[in-house]
């Protein structure tokens, strides 16, 4: 049967931009892809990028306070929001187009609209046209999922929080996770006053503990106000009737588990994230899914229907940027170049970018500790660009060592330009690299990353 494609890939985002170019223009096949929002998807046009962007801006207050007691003369006039986000508009207008011309240049064909799954073979649009394809990849990407509480709908999410008119004066975060915790650390920076809401008893779960409270430790001494066990129990327009969706005239009123009752000028809530898969005709077509909605998919990323295949976060695997990218050209190279490539998700390393930055690679302390006897190497202290001007901020180093084969098992770094470090440290941990080959790495001097190489004795064996 002679199709309209040989592959037509929904969602435009990081991972199906990247199939989509590499199959068209590395491997000849005749590529469609369909994208109802914009080209770039979450990380570059609501996520990732413009948080960066954000963390950039954010981190200024902090450095001219700095810059000031190094000797600078500097006055400080306040943030100037709309000034920002029209540069960031512009910014995301360009990548976008940078998106656009590189799936143009590969000679895919883009289809500005909402596509859905009509069988194993064939994809309808939104317009009602129908192209068949020999293989379909769902790269659908995810969206931010909010708690079931009453009038959720007057907060906001991170679809929403580049696009404000202004910087709310009060704002409450809910949520512990990383968008959660990098937002709070970047409206504090630009000013706002930040309240945050977690549910459990340490931020950040699922990281290494130690990692987890020197950081909740850095925010709050930063002047965030974490609430932990807090939930919201519900919320209401304060001072009643008036104001817009997103917007309240008065303030949102908002009900804690505690049985405290505040007002804040927003409410962001970083609740998690789901699988974009409502309506996409999947389980129709024989595609099974997970209890959240997710693709299901084997190492390949093939879903039960043989020609379909997802990558991404719509896959509930590593919600990742460069994990979909790899996704991406793991299954090109599988079904485009017939070379069979399990899609590699060990030892990921990963950043949170708060202030100060968290890298890490590997397993945390406990985790390593519940699998083998572990030495534990940990290290904190006064970086010299602070302690020069005697702030208290502090760093944190720490290698998680296996007792039995000295494998380096996990590498947690809290420090600004975290995220830069554990790239590098995490080649190290990949490559199997043991504390001997940490030991006898020559230290770089001055820098904050050389005390990795020179930690001496554990502090605790496990
Ligand atoms: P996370 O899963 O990281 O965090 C969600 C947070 O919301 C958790 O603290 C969770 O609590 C809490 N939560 C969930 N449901 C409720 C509820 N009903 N009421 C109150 N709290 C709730 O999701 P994020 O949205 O922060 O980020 C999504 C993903 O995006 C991340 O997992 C990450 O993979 C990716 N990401 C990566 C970044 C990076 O690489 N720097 C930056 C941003 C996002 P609990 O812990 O108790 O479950």
């Amino acid at each position: 049967m002679e199709f309209d494609f040989d592959l037509f890939v929904i969602g435009g985002g990081s991972g199906g931009v990247r199939a989509a170019r590499v199959a068209a223009g590395e491997t000849g096949a005749r590529v469609g892809l369909a994208e109802e929002s914009r080209l770039g998807g979450t990380c570059v046009i609501r996520g990732c990028v413009p948080k960066k962007l954000m963390v950039f801006a954010s981190e200024y207050a902090k450095g001219m306070h700095e810059a000031a007691d190094y000797g600078w003369e500097v006055k400080i006039r306040g943030f100037d929001w709309p000034r920002f986000r029209k540069r960031l508009e512009a910014e995301l207008d360009r990548l976008e187009g940078v998106y656009n011309g590189l799936l143009e240049n590969a000679g895919v064909r883009v289809f500005a609209r909402r596509a859905m799954v009509a069988d194993a073979h064939s994809v309808r649009l939104a317009d009602g046209k129908t192209f068949t394809a020999k293989h379909i990849l769902i790269a659908t990407g995810g969206r931010p999922a909010l708690p079931e509480i009453g009038n959720a709908g007057l907060g906001i999410t991170s679809n929403e929080v580049f696009h404000l008119d202004e910087l709310p004066r009060r704002l409450l975060i809910v949520g512990g996770g990383y968008i959660a915790c990098e937002m709070a650390c970047i409206f504090n920076g630009l000013g706002s006053k930040v309240t945050q809401f977690y549910r459990g008893a340490q931020i950040l779960r699922g990281f290494d503990d130690e990692a987890r409270g020197h950081i909740a430790e850095h925010m709050e001494r930063h002047g965030i106000d974490i609430h932990l066990g807090t939930t919201v129990l519900g919320m209401d327009r304060a001072g009643g009737a008036g104001g817009l969706l997103h917007k309240p005239a008065g303030g949102i009123e908002v009900r804690s588990s505690t049985g405290d009752t505040f007002t804040f000028d927003q409410v962001l809530f970083a609740t998690g994230r789901i699988p974009n898969t409502a309506g996409l005709g999947l389980e129709a077509a024989g595609v099974e899914l997970g209890r959240r909605g997710e693709v299901v998919v084997d190492e390949y990323s093939q879903t039960a229907v043989p020609s379909i295949y997802a990558i991404g976060d719509v896959t509930d695997r590593v919600q990742l940027t460069p994990v979909a990218i790899r996704e991406g050209m793991a299954f090109v190279e599988t079904v485009f170049r017939g070379n069979p490539t399990p899609v590699d998700h060990e030892l990921i390393p990963s950043a949170v970018f708060t202030q100060p930055e968290y890298g890490s690679v590997g397993l945390t302390e406990d985790e390593a500790a519940a699998r083998e006897p572990v030495e534990i190497y940990c290290t904190t202290f006064r970086p010299m660009h602070k302690a020069f001007i005697g702030r208290e901020d502090r760093v944190l180093m720490k290698l998680v060592v296996s007792k039995a084969t000295r494998r380096v098992l996990g590498v947690h770094i809290v420090a600004d330009h975290a995220g830069e470090m554990i790239q590098l440290a995490g080649v190290a941990v990949k490559m199997g690299a043991t504390k001997e080959d940490f030991d006898r790495t020559v230290a770089v001097h001055p820098t904050m990353s050389e005390e990795l190489v020179t930690l001496k004795s554990p502090v605790r064996t496990l």
